[in-house]
């Protein structure tokens, strides 16, 4: 491509991208933070705030065009949202990794029917991924399974934990066919489906406002038109490293507050927390290898290269261990301060080991680099 093409791209893409990041950030700073509190302790499920990130472009930036996408918008989005709440910013994955299965599904009819409505955020949801994914690198098997009828698919079966959910949510996970060995099918549930029922989790370390539900599925008709992909094997190869990338948004935003914690003592408390091991000049250093690292590959998600693979697989669980790492200096640096409830110090280590646990968990991402997948 020539120079001219790159700054005119350069023109297109950063410009709206920056504006949307902008505002996104100002929204988590004016709106979000004074919520933070009341979602990490599930009295807040924070709808109407991830429609309003939806209207300045927040779920949209990373949809396809011309067979190509860039997650950069989209990851720093969830980055401006996490530097504030890591529940927050986990449902902003959700909507995103949502809107990036129906914008990349080669289902005509479903892309017109809800891309759009997913990306603006007028419909909310998430995925039902973390079994399946599981289930192709040999940890547990399908949960749901279903069989071919007139017109669809009945789908029977339960999913333990799905987020972002309410009776009118959507959201996309997989089946395995029952009258077809070893076909798998990946489809859009939807929540108002009477056949669907959510079922309110036991309280979570964190994560409590996140709409997170078990859900059942008993005998639920899926009609064509919610089929994401049939056959889902090259469906899932084509979304696995957006899947995985976005979450790096999470982790990005979480380091970051973590660093400012430890800035924020720094005044009173560096005469003493000097003698800490970890301090925040490393962890800004990594914060910054990181982001380099996570938009070089951000530009190229449908990169089918091993290679490529490997790295969005070692970047992400280097980003979970360093989450845990950053938010565990920040409780040391805290001290008795962070360990007030009211101190979000205490709050940022509970909501990082959930970065270090969702699917791709750190022992299912050692796992893949281990090579034992199939
Ligand atoms: C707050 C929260 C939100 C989540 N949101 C989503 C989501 O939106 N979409 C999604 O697909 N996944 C979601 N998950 C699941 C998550 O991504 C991981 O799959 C999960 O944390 C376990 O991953 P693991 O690899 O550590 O598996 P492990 O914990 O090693 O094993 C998981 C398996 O163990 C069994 N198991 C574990 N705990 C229990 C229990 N308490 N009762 C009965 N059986 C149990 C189940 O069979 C389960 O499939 C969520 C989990 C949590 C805690």
């Amino acid at each position: 491509m020539g120079s001219v093409a790159v700054s005119r791209l350069a023109v297109a893409e950063d410009l709206p991208a920056a504006s949307i990041v902008d505002q996104v950030a100002a929204i988590a700073r004016r709106e979000l933070a004074p919520q933070a509190a009341a979602i990490d302790e599930g009295a807040v499920y924070p709808d109407a705030l991830l429609r309003r990130l939806g209207h300045v472009g927040a779920w949209g930036s990373h949809q396809p065009a011309n067979g190509m996408a860039d997650l950069r918008c989209a990851i720093q989005s969830i980055a401006a949202v996490g530097e504030v709440c890591g529940a927050t910013a986990f449902m902003a994955w959700c909507q995103n990794t949502l809107v990036w299965y129906a914008s990349n599904s080669n289902n005509p009819e479903l892309v017109a029917k809800f891309a759009g409505k997913f990306a603006s955020g007028e419909i909310l949801g998430g995925t039902g991924l973390s079994n399946p994914m599981k289930s192709f690198f040999g940890i547990e098997k399908l949960k749901l399974r279903g069989r071919r009828v007139e017109g669809g698919y009945i789908v029977r079966g339960a999913l333990p934990w799905v987020s972002n959910l309410g009776p009118d949510h959507f959201f996309g996970t997989i089946f395995e066919r029952e009258d077809e060995g070893g076909g798998i099918v990946m489809f859009l549930a939807d929540c108002s489906d009477p056949a669907i029922t959510l079922q309110p989790c036991k309280p979570f370390l964190a994560m409590d406002g996140t709409g997170t539900y078990a859900v059942q599925f008993r005998d639920v008709f899926v009609p064509d038109e919610l089929i994401l992909a049939e056959p889902a094997g090259p469906f899932v190869k084509k979304i696995r490293a957006g899947f995985i990338l976005l979450q790096a948004g999470m982790a990005l935003g979480l380091i970051k507050d973590c660093i400012q914690i430890m800035d924020e003592v720094d005044a009173p408390l560096s005469h003493i927390n000097r003698y800490l091991p970890q301090q925040p000049i490393q962890f800004r250093e990594l914060h910054a290898e990181f982001e380099k690292e996570t938009m070089a590959l951000a530009r190229d998600p449908y990169n089918s290269d091993d290679s490529y693979w490997r790295r969005v697989v070692a970047l992400r669980l280097r980003l979970g261990d360093a989450s845990v790492a950053a938010a565990h200096a920040a409780m040391l640096h805290c001290g008795a301060r962070g360990y007030l409830k009211s101190h979000r110090a205490q709050r940022r280590l509970r909501e990082a080991y959930f970065v270090a646990i969702v699917t791709p968990a750190t022992k299912q991402l050692r796992k893949m680099l281990a090579g034992d997948e199939h």
